[in-house]
C-alpha cells in the first residue's frame, strides 16, 4: 500500500457465468490460497450471480478480507415486483456489497442515471457497501465528452447519499470500450480519468471524498494489474473475464 493510500480492493464480477457447482469450485480454489497474507492486505469482493451467492458466501464465511456482493437488486424493501430480488433476500444469502451502474446494466438493460442513483442511495441506506460503476463509451470519449459523462454519472449518483454512508461507498471507473474487449486504458488514460473522478468526488463530498476508493475496471489481466495498481488514485481493480479463473484472479489479487 502506498503511504497514505487506501487499502486496495480487488473485486471479481462473475457476470452471468458459472453454475452453482462451478462457482463453489472456483471459490474453494480461491479460499485455499487467500489467507490474510496472500491477499496482501487487500480487500477482495466477489460478485457471483444471485443463484451462487449463498454457496460463495458459505465458502468465505468468517474470512477477514473477502466479502460477497450482489450484481443487481431492486430498490424497494419488498413488494409486487415480479422477477426482482430485494436486498433483504440477498443479505440473507450472505451478500454485504451491491454493484450499481455497471455499464452492461446501463447499456444492455437500459438503467438510467436516475435509477442508478436511486439504487445507490437505497443500498447504502440498507447498510450495504456499494460499488458504483461509471464510465464513457468510445463514441463519448472520441467526441471529447469524457469529463461531461463522468460528471453527469457521478453527480447524479451521489446527489442524495444517506448520512453516515460514505465509508461504504466505492467507485469503479470502467471505460465501456475496455470492458470485455481486451483493450485496457493505458496508464495516461487511466491516470487522467482517475484524477478527474477524484476531483469530482472532492467537489461533491468535500474532504471526505479522499477516503472513497476509486477502482479501475476494463480488461484487467494478470500482466497489467500491477501497473494499474501503482497509478495515483487507483485504489483497486474490478475484474470481469480474468476473475472467472481462480489462478488468474489470484495473480491479480497478489499483483
Ligand atoms: C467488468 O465486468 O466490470 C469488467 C471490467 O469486465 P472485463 O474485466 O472482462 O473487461
Amino acid at each position: 500500500m502506498k503511504e497514505g493510500g487506501l487499502r486496495k480492493i480487488v473485486a471479481a464480477n462473475w457476470k452471468m457465468y458459472k453454475t452453482r457447482g462451478e462457482a463453489e469450485k472456483t471459490a474453494s480454489e480461491l479460499r485455499v490460497s487467500m489467507t490474510e497474507e496472500t491477499a496482501g492486505g487487500r480487500r477482495v469482493v466477489i460478485f457471483p450471480s444471485f443463484t451462487n451467492i449463498a454457496a460463495v458466501a458459505g465458502v468465505f464465511a468468517g474470512h477477514p478480507s473477502v466479502s460477497v456482493g450482489a450484481q443487481n437488486f431492486y430498490p424497494a424493501v419488498e413488494g409486487a415486483f415480479t422477477g426482482e430480488t430485494s436486498l433483504n433476500m440477498l443479505r440473507d444469502l450472505g451478500a454485504t456489497w451491491a454493484l450499481t451502474g455497471h455499464s452492461e446494466r446501463r447499456h444492455i438493460l437500459g438503467e438510467t442515471d436516475e435509477l442508478v442513483a436511486r439504487k445507490t442511495a437505497f443500498a447504502l441506506q440498507e447498510g450495504f457497501s456499494v460499488m458504483l460503476c461509471i464510465g464513457e463509451t468510445l463514441a463519448q470519449r472520441e467526441a471529447g465528452e469524457l469529463d461531461k459523462v463522468l460528471s453527469r454519472q457521478t453527480e447524479s449518483a451521489l446527489a442524495a447519499l444517506p448520512p453516515d454512508s460514505l465509508g461504504r461507498l466505492a467507485i469503479a471507473y470502467e471505460p465501456v470500450w475496455a470492458i470485455g474487449t481486451g483493450k485496457v486504458a493505458g496508464p495516461t488514460e487511466a491516470l487522467e480519468a482517475h484524477a478527474a473522478v477524484r476531483a469530482l468526488v472532492l467537489k461533491l463530498l468535500g474532504d471526505a471524498g479522499r477516503s472513497v476508493p476509486i477502482l479501475y475496471g476494463g480488461s484487467v489481466k494478470p500482466d497489467n494489474a500491477a501497473t494499474l495498481l501503482e497509478l495515483d488514485n487507483v485504489d483497486g481493480l474490478l475484474v470481469g473475464g480474468a476473475s472467472l479463473n481462480s489462478q488468474s484472479f489470484l495473480q491479480i489479487v497478489n499483483a
